[in-house]
């Protein structure tokens, strides 16, 4: 599945799915722009992937942050040219008991994981209109299909990017851009890793009986990227060891 002359943007590309979804995508021929709250991250990650022979900056992005948003997009065009894959990773999944989540907590959590996906859209996607190609991959979570517990926010946030990611596929499909989404299960990263569960334990109450890995969803991310995916919008690939068999 080759992606030469494409360039991608990964926001989260510091750290666990981020990452590996960014060294995927370089492997598929990809120039790719690693952006992360922590632009040490961020360049590590590209420099695995020039070390490795591929195409890849590093840029620290705040994508809760219009104007920081703004910036890294502009550097990236100047580096590698105008952005045709989004692949919204960002995220931040903390646990507070319901009546515990304070309003300024509230509005973080929906600042980073909803609103921050709609703002590097609304950044990207007029060119991929213009160009008649584009494609949005947004990483919701396993959590909207099943609950979580004391994640009442977080749930909330991807809930809403799952209706984004259905309402802009539904809006663009006329228009070349594909928006679809991958919602992970457990994915052993450093993220589940601060969560408040035996990770182990939990694994064993799993169908498949072991957690995922990172490189699992950067497999789906590489096939809704590619070409051949070209005619799938507003859809869901879960990847979840068999967690949940939901439609959605
Ligand atoms: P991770 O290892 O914590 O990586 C997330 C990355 O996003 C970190 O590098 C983090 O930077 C960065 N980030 C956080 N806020 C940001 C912001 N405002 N702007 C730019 N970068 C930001 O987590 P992960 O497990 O790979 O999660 C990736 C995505 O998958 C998230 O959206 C998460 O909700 C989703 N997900 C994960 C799982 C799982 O089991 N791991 C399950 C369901 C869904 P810092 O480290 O500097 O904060």
């Amino acid at each position: 599945m080759s992606l030469e002359g494409k360039v991608a943007v990964v926001t989260g590309g510091g750290s666990g799915i981020g990452r590996a979804i960014a060294v995927r995508l370089a492997k598929d021929d990809a120039a790719v722009a690693v952006w992360d709250l922590n632009g040490d991250t961020a360049a590590e990650t590209a420099k695995m992937i020039t070390d490795a022979g591929g195409k890849a900056i590093g840029l620290e992005a705040d994508c809760a942050d219009k104007a920081a948003i703004k910036a890294a997009a502009d550097q990236t065009r100047k580096e590698l040219g105008e952005i045709s894959i989004l692949v919204n990773n960002a995220g931040m999944a903390p646990f507070t008991p319901y009546m515990e989540i304070t309003e300024e907590l509230w509005d973080k959590v929906i600042a980073v994981n909803l609103k921050g996906p709609h703002l590097c859209i609304r950044e990207m996607l007029p060119a991929m209109v213009e160009a008649g190609w584009g494609r949005i991959i947004n990483i919701t979570s396993s959590s909207t299909q099943s609950g979580s517990f004391g994640q009442g926010h977080y749930v909330s946030s991807k809930g809403g990017l799952l209706g984004l990611t259905k309402a802009l596929a539904l809006e663009f499909a006329p228009t070349g851009v594909t928006v679809n989404m991958v919602p992970p299960g457990f994915i052993d990263t450093p993220m589940l890793r601060a969560a408040p569960v035996d990770v182990e334990a939990f694994a064993q109450t799993l169908p498949m009986k072991r957690v995922g890995q990172p490189e699992d969803i950067a497999a789906a991310v590489a096939f809704l990227a590619s070409e051949e995916a070209g005619y799938m919008t507003g859809q869901t690939i879960s990847m979840n060891g068999g967690r949940y068999m939901g439609s959605a």
